[in-house]
């Protein structure tokens, strides 16, 4: 069986060192000393000033929007994980979508100024699979009609734009590191800013408000995450840079392998310092997808539609998104982790060169027979 994507586990050893310190400590949640030595091990790695550690990156997501006190429509991307969408409703926002744009996965600038009414409040984008939005002109936009920005960054971890953490972009930033990102702490998240007076609203929004035991600076939330969740990421950090090296020797080889496969592949050519967190492939047509999806099941092999269905096809929603509704029924995100086997990586080119030279085959066969009748 492979999966989709299997979590780095650091040698047990490792955490268990970490594990010791907590019980001997005995102090295992409330902003502890291994959840600041992990912000500061971040700060550091990521080579940005602010940030916050939190529950999970929906967390982070939702305490960004309470933090720019966003009301009315956000305009956001139809092309995400739901998350996105579902932090702007429960925080009590109308998500606006505006489309992709055409042989890339993130929000089309040039769509968005028509989409600003006098109820808009903020931009809403994704860096979807670690692919960096076009920042400087969502930043000209949002700067024209004085709107907040704020990136999900939740597949980009590691992510570089001219020599900056991409993290650094927006007013704020948030990222996930649940197990199945490209670092992780089982559960958790952050939020970035480089604002320190949005950072410090933000660790109050993060502990319910609490200044102290029995002042209150405004109503927060339980934002908080456990020594334990920091222990992992503790444990982790030192693989990250083996883990970046592998994740991008596999990118490279599902791409030599599957040269001859008759789908679009991410275009990640530009990009300065890239993560390869995920494999995406558009097919040419839904049918292929479901058909190559099917075989690989079949097989034991584990692909996932990100991102189907449309956010914007979803409930309480509004917006034509033709662009992401053709690529969303189209894309396949393949098996990426750490251990993925360059075997494993063959074999799943070869079931899916089959499926599409099945389809070839038959289709010069229907060709042929309607030509001979
Ligand atoms: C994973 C993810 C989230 C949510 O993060 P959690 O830590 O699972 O809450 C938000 N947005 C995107 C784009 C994601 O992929």
């Amino acid at each position: 069986m492979i999966p989709v994507t299997k979590p780095f586990l650091p040698p047990q050893a490792d955490y268990q060192g970490y594990l010791d310190g907590i019980w001997n400590r005995n102090w295992l949640t409330n902003n502890g000393p291994l959840v600041n030595e992990l912000e500061l091990r971040l700060k550091e790695y990521l080579g940005v000033n602010h940030l916050l550690y939190v529950s999970n990156g929906t967390m982070a997501l939702q305490i960004a929007i309470k933090a720019l006190d966003l009301k009315g429509e956000i305009i956001t991307t139809p092309f995400s994980y739901v998350a996105t969408t579902s932090s702007i409703v429960w925080e009590g926002c109308k998500p606006i979508y505006v489309d992709i744009i055409p042989g890339k996965f993130t929000i089309d600038p040039t769509k968005i100024e028509e989409a600003i009414t006098p109820e808009t409040s903020a931009i809403l984008a994704t860096h979807v699979y670690g692919i960096p939005c076009d920042v400087e002109e969502i930043e000209r936009i949002a700067k024209k009609h004085n709107l907040k920005v704020i990136y999900d960054a939740a597949h980009a971890f590691g992510v570089k734009i001219k020599g900056r953490s991409i993290f650094e972009y927006g007013d704020i930033s948030t990222c996930s590191f649940h197990a199945t990102k490209i670092f992780h702490t089982i559960e958790g998240g952050g939020v970035f800013t480089k604002d320190p007076e949005l950072l410090k609203k933000m660790s109050f929004l993060r502990n319910f408000g609490h200044d102290g035991f029995d002042k209150f600076n405004g109503l927060g939330i339980n934002g908080k995450n456990s020594e334990f969740h920091a222990a992992m990421g503790l444990a982790i950090l030192p693989y990250l840079e083996s883990i970046l090296a592998k994740r991008k020797e596999q990118f490279v080889f599902y791409k030599n392998l599957l040269q001859k496969l008759s789908v679009e592949f991410s275009n990640i050519e530009k990009i300065e310092s890239y993560n390869y967190s995920y494999f995406p492939i558009v097919f040419q047509s839904e049918g292929i997808l479901l058909k190559s999806k099917q075989l690989l099941d079949e097989n034991g092999i584990a692909c996932r539609r990100y991102f189907y269905p449309g956010l914007n096809t979803l409930d309480y929603t509004s917006g034509d998104c033709p662009v992401s509704d053709a690529i969303s029924t189209r894309v396949l995100c393949l098996p990426l982790y750490h251990i993925l086997s360059k075997e494993e990586q063959q074999m799943i080119a070869r079931f899916l060169l089959r499926v599409q030279n099945y389809n070839n085959d038959k289709s010069n066969l229907e060709l042929a027979e309607t030509r001979n009748s």
